[in-house]
Parts: structure tokens; C-alpha cells; sequence
């Protein structure tokens, strides 16, 4: 039995199938970028104004104070998108909006809320420091740098940051085409009646939803029936995706067909690792397709998943970080934790003053759905730990 890191090394190890694409910017959300982005010009382009105000010459200000204010002539009004503007001269101030062109011979802008205007004559009674509300071209970045690293995946400021550099299309990896096949003589779609004995095929709607929000492209769902040639035969109809994620008959039961039928046709990276739950979980590669074989407990597929899904979708794109993030947290109830694999209780954060705390969301057995619906986390309990007390310190895995 692999160790987690063990076996998550080996997810990563053979999850490297990145091919790159290009995109339009409004097609690239969560997309994984694979060539950096440069601005060819300064970021912002030109010296501009931070405020709605007036732009003078800090000279002229240099005795101004509530007795003794000093008025300059008002000699030209800028608005953002201006292109020409005059000279500033000694004695004048400029009226000037937040992104207008400074004018070249003034040094700092002054908000409107300091100054009194009327007349053609703006009065102002206190001194000003040079470059006061001014954005200097290059201020943000200059000319040449890289505006986004390869690896990033790509949030809302990032594309906004590509557009301003003035390009329309990123070098973005392919997203992998990921078939779902679910196991089970049991499985019924929603929908449909439920006879004595079945349930429905709840974990491949879970499923889709995480390898679509982990960047992969569900490219077929099938649901296999628990013998040998069913779930060979749902191999086979996969076998141009990048992965095949599987959930249920990897375990030990007398229908578990899943191993068998991944060594006939492929073979068997690992089996099982130390964790709970989820201990069945599986690697495999059948020619091109790597296939990752959870669970089928809702809870032990939607953990097993996060654990090894998503860095391994994460990988196959590129990404450079392919871990969530994770917080220190304090446990709020006991918790069931036998030593010797590294526990992932689905829990709910709260704050007590500056404290995070991790509340368990439900029973922790691996067969429950709703616990999985409305964790925030997974808060780690490690191995060699006996027992989880409430009260104890230990990291969560942020879920969003
Ligand atoms: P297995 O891993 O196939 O032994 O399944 C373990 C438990 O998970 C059984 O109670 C199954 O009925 C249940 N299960 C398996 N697949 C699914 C699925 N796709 N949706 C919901 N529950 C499932
Ligand atoms: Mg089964």
C-alpha cells in the first residue's frame, strides 16, 4: 500500500500529457497558461492622473497655507482619452481627470476636494509633494516585462491584465479529455424509478462537476454493469481520452472487476493507499489513457478525487501548482482516526475571533453522500496521529 505522497507522486509522475493551444482571452478562464505573456509598451502607458483634480507645478505651491492660499490660473481642461494638451507653465494649474495625460511641466495633481475653483482661478491652501496622484508610465511595469508566468492558471485579473498588454489570444493547454465510467449492477439515472435494491448514479454528477471545475473536458460518461466484459467493453469505447476515471469495483469484493480488467488490457500502476477513506483508490495506464480508479463510496470518490483528480488534471495542463491551498485550523468535535493512514474529514470552517475552526460536517463514513455536499475543506489528520480530539491543531485543505 502506497503512502499518500507515494502515491500522489506516481499521479503526477505519469500525468504529463500537456499539448498547448491558442484561445481568444474570453475563452481563457481557468485555463493553464503555457507561454508567458510581455507587455511590449509600459504599463500604464503614459504618465496619467491618479484623481480628479488639477495638475500644477509643486513650486507654485511651495508657501500656500490656509491664511495664506495662492490662486493659479486654470489653463486647460484634460479628460481621459486626451491626446494633446499644452504646456504646463509657472502660475497655472490644469484641470484634469483620473487617466488624462499629465501635462508635461507640472509634478503633482491636487483632488478637486482640496482645491477652490471659480472663475477661470483655482485656490489652493497647502503645499504639494512632487508626484503626489501621479501614475508614471511603467509605474505597474515597465516596457518588456512578463505580465503572466507559464504554469499560471488563469483567474479573472489575470486575463485583464493579458488584455492590457494589448494581445487578443494566449497559449493555453489543451484541456484533457476525461471519459467517467461508473461501476455498479445497482447504478439508476436520475429520473427514473428506483427499484428494491438500486440507488442512483449520484458520484458521476459529482465527478463531472470536478474534473470540469479541474479543467478537464468530460468527453463521455458511461456506466458499466459489475462483470468483466461490461467494463471492458466501457474501456474500449474510451480509448482516445487522456484519462479514464472510474468509481467503484476497485475494492475487494467478488464483483470488483476494475483491477483485473485494467492488467488485461493496460496495467496497474498502483493500488491502494493510506488514507481514509478511499483506500481502494487505483492508477492505471490502458495504451494513451492513464485511468484513475476510485472508490465508489460518494464520499471516498469525491475525496479520492480531490486528492488525486484534480493535481493529476492539473498536471496533464501544465499547471504549476497542482495542490490546493491549505490553512491551520482548530477541530471542533472528536473525531474516529485509527493510526496508520492519513485521515481527510470533510469539515465546515468558522471563525472564533482570529481562530479558523473545522467543524465536521456529518458522519465521516465513507458511504455518506451529504457530507461531501457542504464540506469547505478537508482537514488532515496524519498517521501516525491516535485519534482527533476536539481542540486539536491540524491543516485543512481549502475545498474552493
Ligand atoms: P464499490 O466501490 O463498487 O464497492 O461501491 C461502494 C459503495 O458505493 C456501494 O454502496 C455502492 O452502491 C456505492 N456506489 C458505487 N458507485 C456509485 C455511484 N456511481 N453513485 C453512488 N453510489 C455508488
Ligand atoms: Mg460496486
Amino acid at each position: 500500500m502506497k503512502t499518500y505522497e507515494e502515491a500522489l507522486k506516481l499521479v503526477l509522475e505519469h500525468a504529463q500529457s500537456t499539448k498547448p493551444e491558442k484561445v481568444n482571452l474570453h475563452q481563457a478562464i481557468n485555463r493553464v497558461l503555457l507561454e508567458s505573456v510581455k507587455t511590449n509598451h509600459p504599463l500604464p502607458p503614459f504618465t496619467n492622473s491618479e484623481m480628479d483634480g488639477y495638475a500644477i507645478s509643486i513650486e507654485d505651491l511651495a508657501t500656500a497655507s490656509p491664511s495664506t492660499p495662492i490662486s493659479l490660473t486654470i489653463s486647460q481642461t484634460l479628460s481621459a482619452g486626451d491626446s494633446s494638451q499644452d504646456r504646463h507653465l509657472p502660475g497655472q494649474a490644469a484641470r484634469i481627470m483620473t487617466g488624462a495625460p499629465l501635462p508635461e511641466g507640472s509634478d503633482a495633481v491636487v483632488p478637486q476636494e482640496d482645491v477652490e475653483a471659480s472663475e477661470g482661478f483655482a485656490l489652493f491652501r497647502a503645499p504639494a509633494t512632487k508626484g503626489q496622484f501621479i501614475r508614471f508610465a511603467g509605474e505597474d511595469l515597465p516596457a518588456g516585462s512578463i505580465v503572466l508566468n507559464r504554469g499560471e492558471r488563469l483567474r479573472a485579473g489575470a486575463l485583464g491584465s493579458a488584455a492590457a498588454t494589448g494581445i487578443t489570444k494566449l497559449s493555453v493547454a489543451k484541456r484533457p479529455r476525461v471519459a467517467l465510467i461508473a461501476t455498479g449492477n445497482e447504478l439508476v439515472q436520475p429520473g427514473t424509478e428506483l427499484l428494491p435494491g438500486q440507488i442512483y448514479n449520484s458520484n458521476l454528477y459529482t465527478l463531472q462537476a470536478q474534473v470540469e471545475e479541474a479543467g478537464g473536458e468530460v468527453v463521455k460518461t458511461l456506466t458499466a454493469a459489475d462483470d468483466y466484459e461490461s467494463i471492458k467493453t466501457a474501456f474500449e469505447q474510451c480509448c482516445n481520452c487522456d484519462a479514464i476515471i472510474t468509481s467503484g469495483g476497485v475494492s475487494v469484493g467478488d464483483k470488483d472487476y476494475l483491477r483485473p480488467v485494467i492488467e488485461e488490457m493496460g496495467h496497474i500502476i498502483f493500488w491502494q493507499a493510506a488514507i481514509r477513506p478511499g483506500k481502494p483508490v487505483a492508477l492505471g495506464r490502458i495504451g494513451g489513457s492513464l485511468i484513475l480508479a476510485l472508490p465508489g463510496n460518494p464520499s471516498s470518490s469525491f475525496v479520492t478525487f480531490e486528492l488525486f483528480g484534480r493535481p493529476m488534471l492539473l498536471n496533464m495542463q501544465g499547471a504549476r501548482i497542482t495542490s490546493r491551498r491549505s490553512i491551520p485550523a482548530t477541530l471542533t468535535a472528536d473525531v474516529n482516526h485509527e493510526p496508520g493512514r492519513r485521515s481527510f474529514v470533510r469539515v465546515l470552517l468558522s471563525f472564533s475571533g482570529l481562530a479558523i475552526l473545522a467543524t465536521p460536517t456529518g458522519s465521516q463514513r465513507s458511504g455518506m453522500i451529504t457530507t461531501a455536499a457542504v464540506a469547505e475543506g478537508l482537514l488532515i489528520i496524519p498517521e501516525h496521529q491516535t485519534g482527533a480530539r476536539s481542540g486539536v491543531r491540524a491543516r485543512v485543505i481549502l475545498l474552493d
